[in-house]
């Protein structure tokens, strides 16, 4: 069956296939049912307290290169509340697609960009007084109240005021009349650790901030904390409300933790065969000449590369899934030689049938096959920055 009937084609706004002017055999196929299945995950053990938090997808990053608008659509159906993106122009490409739901930013703004903060209608982190000065005079010169969330920082370090001074910044947003007080934040550095204790340490910490933002008459809004790791290992995190990212797309943020909830991976970075050859024994294959054939073998092309955001470090290291259509049958292949900006090879074997026009699949949900997992560990990263690395020239078909 060929991909393209198997799939219904929609491709994600904005993308630069139109200007290629066609398809390409290389996509990443992104499959919508296991997005709803991890969604509905969530919130059922979400679900395990009484009133459930609410639900804030993170779609930062292209939704992880998911593609933003459509799975902010799915979110939202699924019962998510709010959005988290980490730039301004994410957040307006939201509201471009005529997204209405609050939108979190999670990251700063710099001053070229406020005004557009405020267009957006974004719901930004703050940390301190100065900048929320800045995005009050931004308020007022475009004429609306932006609804801000104070952000504690209790060992993350990376933005988020000392937990003794939050008060005195809720202070300051309270004082200012373009703001209002939505909600106050943190973040947990290591919530994906088997280690409990610094997570305990930090939500202890938060609490008592919170309790002095109230004791001081300031009302703190939507209270959360829990990304992803936190919400699988630390229930006690959830409070009003949880910002999930990785395990909506099917991961799990480490390999430290239980696996207690089934996810499935979303994406399915595929290609096709796009030439076979037989070589003899001796054969060198790509740059650098650092693959030679044993004996003689069938070598695949692959139209896929780094600048895809398959990486080069999977040189001679990972193996895809070839679905030999001739043979009916799924197999693994290993990556022969170097991984070139546009094309790899892999060694078929000297049995194969496979030929031009199959599918393989880089990684994805098959179990038979690669997922990002397998990949990241090849290389040392984490799964987000895998399916982050595709890249726009990879059209998203959304299945
Ligand atoms: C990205 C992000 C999240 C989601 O984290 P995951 O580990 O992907 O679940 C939550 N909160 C903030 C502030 C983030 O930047």
């Amino acid at each position: 069956m060929s991909p393209a009937a198997s799939v219904k084609v929609s491709l994600a706004a904005g993308q630069l296939w139109p200007y290629y002017g066609c398809m390409r055999a290389t996509r990443a196929v992104i499959h919508l049912e296991n997005l709803r299945f991890n969604l509905r995950q969530l919130r059922e053990h979400l679900a395990r307290t009484s009133p459930a938090p609410a639900m804030c997808v993170a779609v930062k990053a292209n939704a992880y290169g998911h593609g933003s608008a459509e799975v902010a659509r799915v979110a939202l159906e699924e019962g998510a509340t709010h959005l988290g993106v980490a730039t301004v122009a994410e957040g307006a490409e939201l509201r471009a697609a005529g997204i209405e739901a609050p939108v979190l930013l999670y990251g700063l703004a710099a001053d070229e960009e406020l005004a557009d903060l405020v267009g957006a209608r974004l719901s930004p982190f703050l940390a301190d007084a100065d900048y929320a000065r800045a995005v009050a005079s931004a308020a007022q010169r475009v004429g609306r109240t932006v609804g801000v969330h104070l952000k504690i920082d209790t060992g993350m370090g990376r933005i988020g005021c000392r937990p003794q001074d939050a008060v005195a910044v809720a202070q300051a947003v309270a004082d200012l009349p373009q703001l209002s007080l939505d909600g106050v934040a943190t973040h947990f550095p290591v919530a994906d650790a088997a280690d409990e204790s610094p997570t305990l340490d930090q939500y202890a910490r938060f609490e008592e901030s919170v309790a002095a933002i109230r004791a001081a008459g300031i009302a703190p809004g939507t209270v959360h904390a829990a990304n992803s790791g936190a919400i699988i290992g630390s229930p006690f995190t959830w409070a009003d409300m949880v910002r999930p990212g990785i395990s909506v797309y099917g991961y799990y943020p480490s390999d430290e933790q239980t696996r207690t909830l089934a996810l499935k991976p979303v994406m399915e970075f595929q290609s096709r065969i796009s030439f076979v050859k037989q070589v003899d024994a001796g054969a060198t294959i790509s740059y650098g000449m650092t693959y030679r054939a044993k004996r003689t073998t069938r070598i695949a092309t692959i139209p896929v590369g780094y600048a895809d955001g398959y990486n080069r470090l999977l040189s001679g290291r990972a193996e895809v899934l070839v679905r030999d259509s001739a043979a009916g049958r799924s197999y693994r292949a290993p990556i022969a030689g170097r991984v070139c900006m546009d094309q790899f090879m892999i060694d078929l074997g000297p049995d194969s049938r496979a030929r031009r026009e199959d599918e393989v699949v880089l990684f994805g949900p098959d179990p038979a096959g690669p997922n990002a997992e397998e990949i990241c560990e090849l290389l040392g990263t984490i799964p987000y920055e895998v399916t982050c690395w595709i890249s726009r020239r990879v059209p998203r078909v959304y299945a």
